[in-house]
């Protein structure tokens, strides 16, 4: 099988002495490499490599050991992706939303404590949602608007959706978060479309429901499927990125599952991790060079 192996670490960290270990111990395991090509210079390299991508990222994880660099092994065929599913909070955005506007109320460490919990997959998601929404019963629905006015995107967000838009692909947005703010991200950075939940606003009110179904773990998997469907992409064209417990079911139903600096549990799932870099790495990853990279979507 033609595959590729791609390294990647922080700006100006993928030195060549990684890159030889890794080829080193390729050979080592008789899965001689052929010639590197730096996707971006200091920072991603790829390997193309005849081999199974499991054997080829055993080999180079036993060459980089606990090296700060993130390595992903594909196959060459249909490694550049066509649908984009991406998580926001803690993803695209590097808030959890709904903790940032119970931070706004004074009841901040509460809710973050039940969103922990939640995102580690200790309680189910659905009822870590329900059971925060509920406790801002009565808040005035003002106090989104700070949370709205300082969201921040994460390293590479930007250029993961540009980048993709720009070569065909169909990005989607999906959150567990609230519409409010999907919007706005949608809208920036240009995503096709996006799902979240609504909070239920009566007269300027939040009243401690939701204004519509609830996006939970099955929703965002459903949704993907429903989306790879629908513009007859199959699933292993699509390539889903989160970074919780409820992404998990995502993840698993794409051909390439990454975990974003993710929770244990769903580090543990994925097909790939970006642990140490930015999102631009889901980009390398597939084989997109800097010269390919773009920060603005389409018009
Ligand atoms: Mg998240």
């Amino acid at each position: 099988m033609r595959s590729a192996l791609t390294l990647v670490a922080a700006p100006g960290d993928l030195e060549a002495k990684h890159v030889d270990a890794v080829a080193r111990a390729l050979s080592a395991a008789g899965l001689a490499p052929g010639p590197t090509r730096w996707l971006s210079p200091d920072r991603a390299a790829e390997l193309a490599v005849e081999g199974d991508p499991e054997a080829i990222e055993a080999a180079a994880g036993e060459a980089l050991g606990d090296a700060p660099v993130d390595r992903c092994a594909l196959p060459v065929d249909g490694r550049r992706k066509r649908l984009l599913f991406a998580d926001m909070d803690s993803t695209i955005v590097t808030d959890e939303t709904l903790d940032a506007v119970a931070h706004q109320t004074g009841i901040g460490e509460k809710v973050a404590a039940i969103t922990a919990r939640g995102m580690r997959g200790e309680i189910d998601f659905a009822e870590s949602l329900t059971s925060r929404v509920a406790l801002l019963t009565g808040r005035d629905a003002a106090i989104i608007e700070p949370v709205l006015a300082g969201l921040t995107y994460s390293p590479g967000a930007r250029a993961l959706v540009a980048t993709m838009r720009a070569h065909g692909a169909v990005c989607a947005l999906v959150s567990g978060g609230f519409t409010i703010f999907t919007d706005k991200v949608r809208a920036e950075l240009g995503f096709n479309a996006a799902k979240a939940n609504v909070f239920e606003i009566v007269d300027g009110r939040l009243t401690g429901r939701l204004g519509g179904p609830l996006v939970s773990r099955e929703t965002k998997q459903a949704w993907l499927v429903e989306l790879a469907g629908q513009h007859g992409i199959p699933r292993g064209a699509a390539l889903a990125i989160g970074d919780g417990a409820n992404d998990l079911a995502m993840i698993e139903a794409a051909g390439l599952g990454i975990a974003y600096r993710g929770k244990p549990i769903l580090r543990a799932a994925a097909r790939a991790r970006i642990d140490h870099t930015d999102l631009r790495t889901a980009l390398y990853f597939q084989g997109y060079a800097d010269a390919e990279i773009v920060e603005r979507p389409p018009a």
